[in-house]
């Protein structure tokens, strides 16, 4: 895919397939992509049903608790873990279910009132709760900028999101190497995302077209 091998070395792609028809994905499967994003747990079940296993799926819409245990059972990392109730939701289900389940804490740094996630100076402390739960491996952070065109705001948001990953790195999840994942950057924003030191980005639209 063009989009994937225009990104730097480092920079993971997360197809979000969001809304778009198994047969969508199994052309991108086709060529070569396997990390593809899904926001509603009904959705990604169907989809992870019928399409192949090498599958990666990405949980990356809000997730509310009563539909955890269905997007435990087929998601491999959940990015969108946004509030310290939804994840020892998630360490429940994943415990029971006997697995283990990647995560990222959602940070909210956006100007918009609907966006959720945690506040920047709650990251520390969910991080060392998520690094002490048995079914959920802390991999990182994901986050949106604001949606606007001022470039700088935008901008800072990045820097805002990629500043909480690198705190938690030197900080709670010292000595994890596997706390590698910041996941910031999306189809209109990914550029100055990239240059603000993601590495997962989450393309939808310039993928497969508007929905
Ligand atoms: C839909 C969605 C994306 C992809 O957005 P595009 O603009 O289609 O690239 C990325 N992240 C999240 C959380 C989304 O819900």
């Amino acid at each position: 895919m063009e989009i994937k091998s225009a990104l730097p070395q480092g920079v993971e792609l997360t197809a979000v397939s969001k809304f778009h028809p198994a047969a969508s994905i199994m052309e991108a499967y086709g060529a070569g992509q396997r990390a593809f994003g899904e926001s509603r747990a009904q959705e990604l079940q169907e989809k992870a049903a019928m399409l192949p296993d090498d599958i990666e799926w990405h949980f990356i819409g809000h997730l509310q608790t009563n539909k955890v245990r269905q997007v435990v059972a087929v998601a491999d990392m959940i990015q969108s873990v946004d509030s310290m109730r939804l994840l020892k939701a998630v360490n429940d289900a994943a415990v029971k279910a006997g697995r283990c389940v990647d995560i990222l804490l959602q940070v909210h740094v956006a100007r918009e009132e609907t966006k959720t996630g945690f506040l920047p100076e709650e990251m520390e402390q969910a991080a060392l709760e998520a690094l002490a739960m048995p079914g959920v491996r802390l991999r990182g952070v994901m986050g949106m900028a604001s949606n606007t065109d001022d470039e700088e705001r935008v901008r800072a948001d990045f820097k805002a999101i990629r500043g909480c990953f690198d705190a938690i790195r030197l900080g709670a999840a010292a000595g994890q190497t596997c706390f590698d994942t910041v996941s910031m950057g999306m189809s209109h924003d990914r550029d100055i995302a990239i240059e603000q030191g993601s590495t997962m980005v989450r393309i939808g639209s310039d993928i497969f077209g508007e929905r």
